[in-house]
């Protein structure tokens, strides 16, 4: 299939990676998560410039100079921030910004074991393991986990052979930044008799996360809610906890974006922190079939949009989720 998607639209193996990284597990979940907490809920400059980040649509029409500088010479092109943003994920001088990301990402992931009953702590050292794990969780029927927590971004820069191997499936990168995270830090990993668990929590700037990672919490969710009694939504719980997941690292990446990018900044600055007592941001830059979605699959109430919202029927409104996206990056259609 992508030998005949390359040569027809002109694309490059790493738009294949990247699409790829974009249906990768809940990838897609802060785009449709429902705003009813803060902590699941985006301001319009973060939204639409995270939307653009996604489809890959300029954030900065003819992209510019660094605003972190850099040193002349070999090195001047590093200091281009290019138009779409993969500068940031590569900018030396913005590592701060990527820490940053690591550390709430970490400190949310803690969060949201402890909201599923389970007991959980961050950066505890285990002497059978030659790295520090970022958490680590424990409760009545979880035996000892450790979590590592690692967010990658998939160069554009790498050779094509790493972009393929990188592009063959939707998980294909996070296993891979997994595999060497393993090697280098954790000497290929602890033993299958070993008496815990390390989970890798780890996690593309698009969004997809780790199989096993998934596989692990889809398990921790159920017999939370089954711990809970019968009036638990296992469901619900799964897309709260993934939401504040997911919408964590997006609101982290658009610091990374803005990071070299001061006029991105600018857009929320002083918004930050902003309380809802507005119509959230979801309903009004979420695609229409989102909404609709939301409002089927988990009752959400109806669009508060209002007359602004055209009468469309349930077919036809699927068809616009591509359009919706595109309407959520400030273009006209
Ligand atoms: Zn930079």
């Amino acid at each position: 299939m992508l030998g005949c998607v390359v040569p027809s639209f002109g694309w490059y193996p790493e738009d294949w990676t990247r699409l790829q990284n974009c249906a990768g597990i809940w990838a897609g979940v802060w785009l449709t998560v429902t705003p009813t907490e803060h902590g699941l809920s985006f301001l319009d400059g973060e939204y639409a410039a995270l939307v653009r980040f996604r489809l890959r649509v300029p954030l900065q029409p003819e992209g510019g100079p660094c605003r972190r500088g850099g040193t002349r010479g070999s090195a001047r092109w590093r200091r281009w921030y290019d138009p779409e943003g993969d500068h940031a994920h590569s900018c030396a001088r913005n590592s701060g910004t990527w820490t940053r990301r690591h550390g709430h990402l970490r400190d949310q992931l803690k969060t949201m074991l402890r909201w599923l009953g389970f007991w959980a702590e961050a950066e505890q050292a285990d002497s059978r393991l030659p790295h520090r794990p970022d958490v680590r969780a424990q409760g009545f029927t979880l035996p000892l986990t450790h979590f590592e927590v690692h967010v990658s971004h998939p160069q554009r820069s790498h050779m094509e052979a790493a972009q393929d191997r990188r592009g063959s499936s939707n998980c294909a990168f996070v296993e891979e930044a997994w595999r060497r995270r393993l090697d280098r830090h954790y000497a290929g990993g602890p033993p299958p008799n070993a008496p815990f668990q390390l989970i890798p929590a780890v996690v593309c700037s698009y969004g997809g996360w780790h199989p096993e990672f998934a596989q692990w919490w889809r398990g921790a969710v159920r017999a939370a809610a089954e711990r809970a009694g019968p009036t638990a939504s296992p469901q619900g719980m799964l897309w709260r906890s993934v939401g504040f997941l997911s919408v964590t690292l997006q609101r982290q990446n658009f610091q990374v974006l803005a990071g070299c990018a001061p006029t991105l900044e600018h857009q929320v600055q002083g918004r930050l922190g902003r309380p809802l007592s507005e119509v959230p941001e979801f309903w009004r830059a979420a695609p229409e079939a989102a909404v609709l979605w939301g409002g089927e699959e988990l009752g959400y109430p109806p669009s508060p949009r209002g007359d602004a919202l055209e009468p469309v029927g349930p077919d036809s409104d699927l068809l616009h989720s591509a359009a919706g996206h595109v309407r959520a990056a400030g273009m006209w259609l």
